[in-house]
């Protein structure tokens, strides 16, 4: 396994379950902190609890998490609640730096888990005996299959010849961390502006993350004043952040929309960020990776575990991505917004079935042509 992010320690978590013997690298020693919205959805729920992780993970702070509030600056969001599927509903409040380090502390005491932080993998590749090898810093090492979950921008995958993207336009993602004098809102809210959106949602005690998500066209705003322009930015279009504290360093990443021309060959396997990444729009990158992590670790004990993962990829990611997409059509233009906010205060199960959508439960089919027309004319 290389990538001890949540796809990858999770997938060699979930291989260790099903009796394999797990060999796990990251190049970084934990904790250590990751650009990200920081919201589990509610369909990432089922996994972590599935590898007995949800109870420590509750009892570290995580916030619930209801829905999303969707708005223009300045005027009052609406609201979306999550769907409610299999019994689950809420989604969490993660802060990465606490979550990824609990997921690799379970690595290293997994039995059945060799976990080596601080150790890089320079390549990987499947010799002519059938026999995947991995280059690291450390040596070289020989296994009956790989998961490379290296994340968005994937150095492995590139090696590997699958890169696809960056699509353009390119987006950006700009995070920090704030602290409130305020009762925790169990809301993610996202407020649509020209070129960008302002992303927050609460991640423990009474600390909040706030991205933004910035076109290319806006990304020149924060030349060689990163800090300072993100602070503008927020309290301008979030008033309520004048009152409030900024902590932590202000990290930006990107650019989005990386996909991989296969996910599994010749016993190397893609999971999470680095099998293709839409945009952090949906919110639920972390959520599918703890799923593709589940049908990777499923796929190992078929007859043919390349073709069973790609398959069960292709199912997790088709729909979310169609989501993301249109979401960003929608953000791309503030009209739309409006319109999308006017047809929700009208019909308001439509935005949340699309989210259910977006994780995964349903099809495209559970919202009718009337809902469609609705959503982008507002009538
Ligand atoms: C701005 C932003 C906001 C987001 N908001 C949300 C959100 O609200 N909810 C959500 O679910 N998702 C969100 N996402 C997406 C989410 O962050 C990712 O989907 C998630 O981190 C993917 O996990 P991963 O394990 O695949 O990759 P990562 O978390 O990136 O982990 C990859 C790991 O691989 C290691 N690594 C890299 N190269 C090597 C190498 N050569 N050798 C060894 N180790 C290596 C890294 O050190 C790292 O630990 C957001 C993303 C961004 C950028």
């Amino acid at each position: 396994m290389i990538g001890a992010g949540p796809s990858g320690a999770a997938a060699a978590l979930f291989a260790a379950q099903g009796g394999q013997r797990v060999m796990v690298f990251d190049k970084q020693s934990f904790p250590r902190d990751k650009p990200c919205g920081e919201g589990l959805m509610p369909s990432g729920r089922l996994p972590l609890r599935e590898l007995g992780l949800e109870d420590a993970v509750l009892s570290g702070g995580a916030p619930p998490l209801n829905g999303v509030q969707f708005g223009l600056p300045g005027r009052e969001p609406v609201e979306v609640p999550f769907p409610e599927h299999d019994g689950e509903r809420a989604g969490l409040g993660i802060r990465r730096l606490g979550f990824d380090a609990r997921l690799a502390e379970r690595l290293g005491h997994h039995s059945r888990i060799q976990f080596s932080p601080q150790t890089e993998a320079r390549d990987v590749r499947t010799d002519a005996d059938g026999v995947a090898t991995v280059i690291t810093a450390a040596g070289e090492v020989r296994a009956r299959f790989v998961a490379v979950a290296d994340g968005l921008r994937s150095a492995l995958r590139h090696r590997l010849g699958w890169t696809v993207g960056p699509r353009p336009p390119h987006r950006y993602g700009i995070v920090g961390h704030w602290t409130m004098d305020a009762p925790v809102d169990p809301w993610v809210r996202i407020t649509f502006d020209t070129g960008l959106e302002v992303y927050e949602g609460p991640v423990a005690g009474n600390q909040r993350m706030v991205g933004l998500l910035c076109y290319q066209e806006r990304m020149g705003e924060f030349g060689g004043r990163l800090e300072s322009r993100y602070r503008e930015i927020v309290q301008a279009l979030r008033p309520e952040f004048r009152n409030a504290e900024m902590i932590g360093p202000v990290s930006a990443v990107g650019p989005f929309w990386y996909q991989a021309s296969t996910v599994a060959q010749d016993r190397i396997f893609l999971v999470g960020d680095a099998s293709g990444f839409t945009d952090p729009i949906t919110a639920e990158g972390i959520a599918t990776g703890l799923r593709q992590a589940r049908a990777f670790a499923g796929a190992l004990s078929s007859s043919s575990p390349e073709r069973d993962y790609r398959l069960a990829h292709r199912r997790l990611t088709k729909d979310p991505r169609r989501v993301a997409s249109l979401l960003l059509r929608l953000s791309r233009t503030p009209a739309l917004v409006e319109r999308g906010i006017r047809a929700h205060r009208r019909a308001p199960q439509t935005l949340t079935k699309l989210l259910g959508v977006g994780f995964g439960y349903w099809g495209f089919d559970r919202i009718t042509p009337r809902e469609w027309v609705r959503l982008f004319t507002g009538r």
